[in-house]
């Protein structure tokens, strides 16, 4: 692009500072709280509204049919579109949800504070920021009156912190973003400003019940403890199984650093009589853990599973008696941004504009809706890049600086019109 053209955009999101500040204090200020899905229509009117004023052609996509779209809480997700020429189309999608507030709070979760610099709340960070600097990204480009050779289409969808069925997937089973029709996603979901996030580890839940025989307590021996079952398990993940993780690296960019090894994580453990209730003297006849497995790309989820299932077996069967059965609960599979991708290329050549220094890549520790992007969509080029500091997302006092809004918003709106074929000087 002449130089001309990235100045004036950059001018129009300097203009727009206020503007921008306002519209996120505001979007901070709908309660889209999840779980349950509070105010969700609320939040999907009030974009799809102001995309309207904007000239954008605004659909809403509501996900009927999926258990959690209730009367009570609906599940609305909002695509807007603002066609120019036949160059790519550009999707710039935000999730509106932000988890509950929690305790420790020193503000208003929900009052949209403005102070000394930063916008205050539950989303600000992650990621209603993000949504504000997609909006205004697309709104500098028309201000500057740079006609645009392509097609940006902005979303706002639900359900992302629980998974994203209702959301992104939703969007992608009904094929309102896929490939042929999307060429480029960009989800600013808060990972610095000078990062762009090129996919996640995959994630492998399962649950573990161990069975035994239940027999009075004072003659253990006379009955199978499933707890002695399940800390065989454990015993063996702990002893066997960490140890080997932790040799495991993938060449990845995964942050921070611990989590570029494959990990494990036990999220709950239940078994016996309830140990806040009235004793009696039995031996457990059953016992539940939950694990949480982080797998790399180079693992696959294939050997991932395979070596669960050897070591639980080899586990149990130290407990004569004691029977099992393990069942998945949630796989998610690997995402990368494919090498080499114009995407990243665009956001790079972006940052070093706007920043003056070189972006970092990175690849996120959990997981995000590129997953949905990636597999269902089956559009590759999908990245996260937006304002707010992944630490902040879901702590008390959540902020996102105004600066970082500003740049991401100018990161966005060149790196958009780089990909629509207006490259930099
Ligand atoms: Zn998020």
């Amino acid at each position: 692009m002449t130089s001309s053209v990235a100045d004036r955009v950059v001018a129009e999101v300097d203009r727009a500072v206020d503007e921008i500040v306002q519209f996120t204090a505001d979007l901070v200020r709908i309660p889209t709280v999840n779980p349950p899905g509070e105010a969700y229509e609320e939040c999907a009117r009030f974009l799809g509204n102001h995309l309207a004023r904007a000239k954008f052609d605004v659909e809403y996509f509501v996900a009927e049919g999926r258990p959690e779209h209730t009367p009570r809480y609906p599940r609305v997700n909002i695509v807007g579109s603002r066609r120019g020429g036949p160059g790519a189309v550009v999707h710039l999608n935000g999730h509106f949800d932000v988890v509950p507030a929690g305790d420790g709070w020193t503000v208003d979760p929900f009052g949209g504070l403005v102070r000394d610099g930063k916008i205050y709340g539950r989303g600000a960070c992650d990621m209603k920021a993000g949504i504000a600097a997609a909006i205004f990204a697309a709104e500098a480009i028309e201000r500057a009156g740079v006609a645009l050779p392509g097609t940006i289409e902005i979303s706002g969808t639900v359900d992302e912190e629980s998974g994203g069925f209702a959301g992104v997937a939703w969007l992608a089973e009904q094929g309102r973003i896929a490939k042929g029709r999307t060429d480029y996603v960009i989800i600013p979901e808060p990972l610095n400003v000078d990062r762009i996030c090129v996919g996640h580890r995959g994630v492998y839940w399962f649950e573990v019940t161990t069975r035994g025989r239940i027999a009075h307590g004072s003659m253990p021996f006379l009955g199978v403890s499933a707890i002695d079952g399940m800390a065989r398990i454990l015993d063996a993940v702990y002893a066997e199984l960490q140890p080997v993780l932790a040799t495991r690296t993938t060449a990845v960019p995964v942050v921070p650093p611990g989590a570029r090894h494959a990990t494990i994580n036990v999220n709950g453990v239940a078994g016996g009589q309830p140990v806040d209730g009235i004793q009696t003297p039995c031996v457990a006849d059953r016992c539940q853990a939950v694990f949480d497995r982080r797998f790399l790309l180079e693992e696959g989820f294939d050997a991932c599973r395979q070596e669960i299932v050897g070591l639980v077996e080899r586990a149990v069967r130290q407990i004569p008696g004691v029977e099992y059965d393990l069942r998945d609960l949630m796989i998610v599979h690997p995402v990368a941004t494919p090498e080499g991708s114009p995407l990243v290329t665009a956001l790079d050549h972006a940052i070093l504009r706007v920043l003056d220094r070189p972006a970092r890549l990175v690849a996120s520790p959990g997981t995000y809706d590129h997953k949905h992007v990636a597999r269902i969509a089956g559009v590759p080029h999908c990245v996260a890049y937006g304002p707010g500091e992944l630490e902040l997302a879901h702590q008390p006092d959540e902020w996102c600086r105004i600066d970082d809004l500003a740049n991401a918003t100018k990161v966005i709106a060149l790196a958009t019109l780089d990909l629509m074929g207006v490259h930099a000087a």
